[in-house]
């Protein structure tokens, strides 16, 4: 094993989530004693002695300001300049869905169009630190590209893994970072299990396999920003869209740590999951009651989300549910309506996530479920600009002049709108 230099090894330890048995860390994800899946813990009253309101508002602008909560390397972390995304108040949106305190994470805005950049930055640093000199991952789409960028600038081979049926526009950057990508014939899941059984053959960084729970720590600064930007105040309710369930149930262990390192006194913020009909597993969980998600064979819209079998599905299933959440399971045609009408309404291009998380919003307003007095965070996870092949022109929205005259164009703009064309 290559020279630690991930700080604060007494502060910050590995601990199964199942027998709760810490150790050290190391590039380890399964417990030794019980095979439960392990995750960082935190000394959250030695963290409150050294972190304030502002420590954090002297970090930098990116994920980074919450290093105290992160596996984070001794020195200055690699890094594109993940995080601290705008959180914008929706007023159209929310006028559309009968809510006056909407607002949207707009994690569209990372560096390579997707939270995912936020696991990554984490996961490579701890790559680095250990001496990996492969960066991998199993990943429906976003992944592989956010892995490309990283292994790109941290001077790391990259190898990706996907299901050979993802949009183009996905695989085209992950390539243009200078990956080798995978394409495998079969679903994610497939795709996952292959990667397991590559994690003991090879000393590959798979960051969201055997380096996952540095990985998945990742997730948690979205939850810590949308609280620092709502003024160090918790929402009444976030909708968070849930493919293996690592950005839900780390939104809930965020939350968590925030009251424990004293920077919040209380989070009374119901989680919600947001899924698509065509793979939901954790969704039906959650609205069976159950505390087993049962896998499904996905066909969705919503590749991004297509994890048949969630990793961290039953922890998401039981965070939500200690929430006092629900989950939303929107249908298939919901997603593109989801997606046409954030961007028609607050100017912000999403990939389908983004549209289930909107259905999904309506679902929850239209149930009773959230009242329009209530602040609500929707968390916009990925880029419509990798999906553009998704979006079509709506009817008379798309005029064609076969000559560069202003008569043709007249013509053309009296056929879709009954107002005069010319103005004064
Ligand atoms: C991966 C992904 C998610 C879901 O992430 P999990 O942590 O696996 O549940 C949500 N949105 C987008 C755009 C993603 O790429
Ligand atoms: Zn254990």
């Amino acid at each position: 094993m290559g020279a630690v230099s991930i700080e604060e090894e007494s502060v910050k330890r590995l601990r199964c989530r199942e027998c709760g048995r810490l150790r050290d860390f190391e590039p380890a994800y399964v417990c030794e004693n019980c095979f439960g899946p392990l995750e960082v813990a935190y000394d959250l009253d030695a963290i409150r002695q050294r972190v304030s309101r502002h420590t954090i508002a002297d970090g930098p602008a990116s994920i980074w300001r919450y290093r105290e909560l992160l596996p984070a390397p001794a020195g200055n972390p690699i890094d594109l300049g993940t995080g601290f995304t705008p959180l914008v108040e929706a007023k159209n949106l929310g006028e559309a869905l009968g809510l006056d305190h909407l607002f949207v994470k707009n994690d569209t805005l990372n560096p390579t169009g997707s939270f995912k950049d936020r696991n990554v930055a984490v996961a490579t640093n701890f790559a680095l630190s250990y001496g990996f000199d492969t960066l991998s991952c199993s990943s429906t789409g976003n992944l592989a590209g956010s892995v490309a960028a990283y292994a790109a600038r941290a001077g790391l081979r990259a190898l990706v893994f996907i299901p050979a049926d993802l949009e183009p526009g996905k695989v085209g950057a992950a390539s243009a970072y200078g990956a080798t990508i995978v394409e495998v014939e079969g679903t994610y899941d497939d795709v996952n299990r292959l990667c397991a059984e590559l994690a003991d053959q090879y000393r590959w960084a798979i960051v969201n396999v055997n380096l996952r729970p540095f990985y998945s720590e990742g997730s948690k600064t979205l939850a810590f920003e949308v609280v620092e930007q709502l003024g160090w105040q918790a929402p009444d309710h976030i909708v968070v869209p849930v493919a293996a369930g690592s950005l839900l149930a780390k939104t809930a262990k965020a939350f968590h740590e925030l009251v424990g390192v004293g920077l919040v006194e209380g989070v009374p913020t119901r989680i919600h999951a947001a899924q698509a009909e065509g793979c939901a597993p954790v969704s039906t969980a959650i609205q069976r009651g159950l505390d087993t998600v049962t896998p499904v064979r996905p066909h969705s819209i919503a590749k991004s989300l297509a994890i048949g079998n969630p990793a961290d599905g039953r922890y998401a299933a039981r965070a939500v549910r200690a929430s006092g959440g629900w989950g939303t399971a929107c249908r298939e045609d919901a997603v593109l309506e989801g997606m046409t009408l954030l961007a028609e309404t607050e100017g912000i291009l999403s990939e389908p996530a983004g549209g289930v998380v909107v259905a999904g919003l309506r679902q929850l307003v239209e149930e009773g479920r959230i009242e329009r007095h209530e602040t609500v965070v929707i968390c916009i996870t990925g880029n419509g600009l990798k999906t553009t092949e998704l979006f079509h022109p709506g009817e008379g929205r798309r005029l064609h002049l076969s000559k560069a005259r202003a008569s043709e164009f007249e013509k053309a703009l009296a056929g879709v709108e009954k107002t005069p064309a010319a103005v004064g």
